[in-house]
């Protein structure tokens, strides 16, 4: 297909946070091209958004019900190609299935759904569908986690013993919910953000990228959920130990009150023969350490970085020393969500590359998650099967 993708939008609206990132991401690459949306829970400030934005505004919708009827009556060389849903967690589920029955690739927003009942029946309906649908977990699109991964693949690393992976914030250490901030008002709410707080928000980040980066599966959890703002009816701070499948062991942990923490992602992976570790504020760089030898920084943009993972050289643009970051790291997911939708459309199925995205399948696996973390804190840290 000689042209871009047409992107549609649900959420995203004036002052939201993520939609405009994906917005920004989306477009970096040159495949793809937003042209329509339906922006905000409020009609107008969706078309205050279209406005800001530049679109015709017979394609800013007032809710996404009114946006694919519309978009279906459009003719095929117009209608969106894929929409990606950027709201609060309460609307991902009636949004994605939707679209999907109607026809659409579907974006999502993580955590997926609101609970894991919901989370098996979009795959199902991904998979009746036959459609391309992407989960945005964005911290596996990183260059440096691609390679992590590829060295643990490798062999690099020997057998995987151990796996610590923290995400640490100090954003809700006040209750700024109780002040309206827009951010903390849904994500505090059992009704719009689901069972988890922390755990949901930031904790299936943190799940993602363990399983991601070693390929192995978490079977087992332990876990400790606290609420520490008074009236808070959410975890803002969650400690877990995990078996995986190999006989590895480890802890993890996600917070929203350690004071002075941004964005705190880090992982550490241990093996037999070597260790790595990646912080997402310093995404360039992956530390090896080899038993008895110096330990190595590796640094994004270099050849030798592409000689162990093509995934990295293909999410890498702009040479070694010259930052990339977080939108990149978007820019990927949907780089290669769009090869995947063409592919299809070319009556050809993606190749490995392509398809390193997250999927329906890591959804469903980051809201068995939740309702573990929130069963066994609920039983007084009882060990919680995750399978
Ligand atoms: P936000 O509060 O900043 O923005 C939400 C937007 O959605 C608002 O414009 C709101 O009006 C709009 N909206 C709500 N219901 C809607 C509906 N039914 N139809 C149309 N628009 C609607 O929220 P945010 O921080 O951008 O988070 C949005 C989602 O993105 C959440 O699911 C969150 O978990 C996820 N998120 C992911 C990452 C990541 O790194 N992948 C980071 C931040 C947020």
């Amino acid at each position: 297909m000689s042209r871009k993708l047409r992107m549609g939008m649900v959420g995203g609206g004036p002052g939201a946070f993520i939609g405009g990132v994906h917005r920004k991401a989306a477009a970096i690459d040159g495949k793809i091209e937003l042209v329509a949306g339906a922006f905000d829970i409020d009609p107008a400030k969706s078309m205050a958004m279209g406005r800001e934005l530049c679109l015709d505004s017979s394609r800013v919708y007032s809710d996404f019900r009114e946006m694919i009827a519309k978009e279906t009556a459009l003719p095929a060389e117009r209608r969106i190609d894929f929409v990606a849903v950027t709201t609060p967690n309460n609307w991902h589920f009636p949004i994605a299935k939707a679209f999907l029955e109607a026809g659409f690739n579907v974006m999502c927003e993580k955590p997926m759904t609101m609970t894991l009942a919901e989370a098996e029946e979009l795959e199902q309906v991904v998979k009746r569908s036959g459609k391309v649908f992407g989960l945005m977990h964005n911290y596996p699109a990183y260059p440096m986690v691609k390679l992590a991964r590829d060295m643990v693949k490798s062999g690099r690393l020997g057998e995987i013993r151990k796996v610590v992976v923290q995400y640490a914030q100090g954003w809700l250490a006040r209750a700024i919910e109780k002040q309206g901030q827009m951010q903390a008002s849904w994500r505090t709410d059992p009704k719009q953000s689901g069972a988890g707080g922390c755990v949901g928000d930031i904790g299936t980040h943190a799940e993602n990228l363990a399983e991601y980066v070693t390929g192995l599966r978490i079977t087992d959890i332990c876990a400790e959920t606290t609420s520490f703002i008074p009236g808070r009816p959410l975890d803002d701070d969650v400690n877990v130990l995990l078996k995986f499948n190999n006989g590895a062991k480890g802890i993890l942990h996600a917070s929203q009150i350690s004071i002075g923490e941004e964005n705190g992602l880090r992982i550490w992976v241990y093996g037999s023969d070597a260790a790595i570790e990646w912080y997402q504020e310093q995404p360039n760089h992956l530390t090896f350490k080899p038993l008895d030898k110096p330990v190595e920084i590796w640094s994004r943009g270099n050849g030798y970085v592409g000689e162990i993972s093509p995934a990295a050289a293909r999410g890498t643009r702009v040479p070694a020393g010259h930052p990339e970051g977080f939108l990149e790291a978007f820019a990927n997911n949907y780089s290669n969500f769009a090869d995947t939708i063409l592919s299809k459309a070319a009556g050809k199925e993606p190749d490995a590359l392509m398809n390193d995205f997250p999927q329906v399948a890591d959804g469903v696996r980051g809201m068995a998650f939740i309702e573990a973390v929130v069963k066994s804190a609920k039983s007084d840290r009882k060990w919680t099967k995750f399978e």
